[in-house]
């Protein structure tokens, strides 16, 4: 019998853990024919009581195990933690707050089941639940990213995907530290079918991904899968180089034909303001992929485990 590992990074979730695995377990139970089940829940630092409800699930249910991070590392990290710790042969990451439909598992299952495909993924056709200015930047930033990146970055695309054990093992094979999953599931290839589906509330608590986090998520994922941006920076000098060669020539002629009464002061602190602008913008662009680089190369770990159910004194 097939094993599914559901990988759940939890950040301050005692609100939704409960819940979550109430519907879990409506789930586990009507596939337990055809499909034996491993959670692994990751503490992502919480501040709540999210460790405690994980500890006292673990210990009511043998399926259940977690990992515990030393202090928040991020929802990248706990999926990571996750899909490393997971010995299933099919492997899915949800979220905890129930917006990933539990019930499309058996659909994702049976997908997977068929051989045809090597992963399963949703992708949520409306953003309900999402401010105003988090949808337009978010539409912004898929066209964005749809432009420059040559990895394929789905629209709307969930973390919620069912992958072979294959597919996770390419994902783990690479061990960069900025990691942006959107684009690592899509660039290690497989036969992905998509299903949609229609998004709700949060069941309980907050988002959190504040605008701030989600900005320099969005950075991050440009900064991982793009180099345009830094064509962009010296494409700009060479237009901005073309740009002052006419300006030269105009003004050396007009000064030849007409002289030169002393004058456009405002017009050249404008340029000058300009041009320093254009050039700290390229300068930063530059630094965001050198900032990257330094991080890498200091091989740090991604996360820091604390506690892992094997801790559990009976
Ligand atoms: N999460 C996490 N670490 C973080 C932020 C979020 O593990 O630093 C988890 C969170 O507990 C949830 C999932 O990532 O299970 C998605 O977070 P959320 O629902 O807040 O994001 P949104 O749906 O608003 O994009
Ligand atoms: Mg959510």
């Amino acid at each position: 019998m097939k094993k599914i590992s559901i990988v759940v990074p939890c950040y301050n979730e005692e609100d939704s853990i409960p819940a979550f695995y109430e519907e879990m377990k409506k789930i586990t139970f009507k596939m337990q024919d055809r499909c034996d089940f491993e959670f692994v829940f990751v503490n992502d630092g919480s501040k709540d009581k999210t460790l405690e409800i994980l500890r006292k699930l673990a210990r009511m249910n043998d399926k259940v195990r977690y990992i515990s991070f030393s202090r928040n590392f991020g929802k990248e990290a706990g999926m990571l933690a996750g899909l490393e710790a997971a010995t299933g042969d099919y492997i899915t990451t949800m979220d905890v707050d129930l917006q990933d439909p539990p019930e499309l598992l058996e659909e994702m299952f049976d997908t997977l089941e068929s051989g045809e495909y090597d992963c399963c993924a949703t992708k949520s056709t409306n953003r309900k639940g999402y401010g105003f200015f988090r949808k337009i930047f978010t539409k912004w930033f898929y066209s964005i990213i749809g432009k420059i990146s040559k990895t394929e970055m789905v629209p709307g695309a969930r973390d919620f995907r069912l992958m072979t054990r294959q597919m996770v093992d390419a994902i783990l094979s690479m061990k960069e530290y900025n990691r942006y999953s959107k684009g690592l599931f899509s660039f290690v290839g497989f036969n992905t079918k998509w299903i949609d589906f229609e998004i709700t509330d949060r069941h309980a608590g907050v988002s959190k991904f504040n605008f701030w986090k989600l900005f320099s998520y969005a950075i991050e994922g440009i900064v991982a899968f793009s180099t345009t941006p830094l064509v962009f920076a010296a494409l700009m000098g060479v237009i901005l180089c073309f740009l002052a060669f006419i300006m030269i020539i105009v003004i050396v002629v007009k000064t030849l034909v007409w002289g030169d009464p002393v004058g456009g002061w405002p017009s050249m602190i404008c340029i000058m303001s300009f041009l320093s602008g254009i050039q700290l913008f390229c300068t930063g662009i530059i630094g965001e992929y050198l900032a990257k680089t330094y991080l890498e190369t200091k091989h740090r770990p991604v996360y820091i485990v604390k506690e892992t159910e094997k801790d559990l004194k009976d």
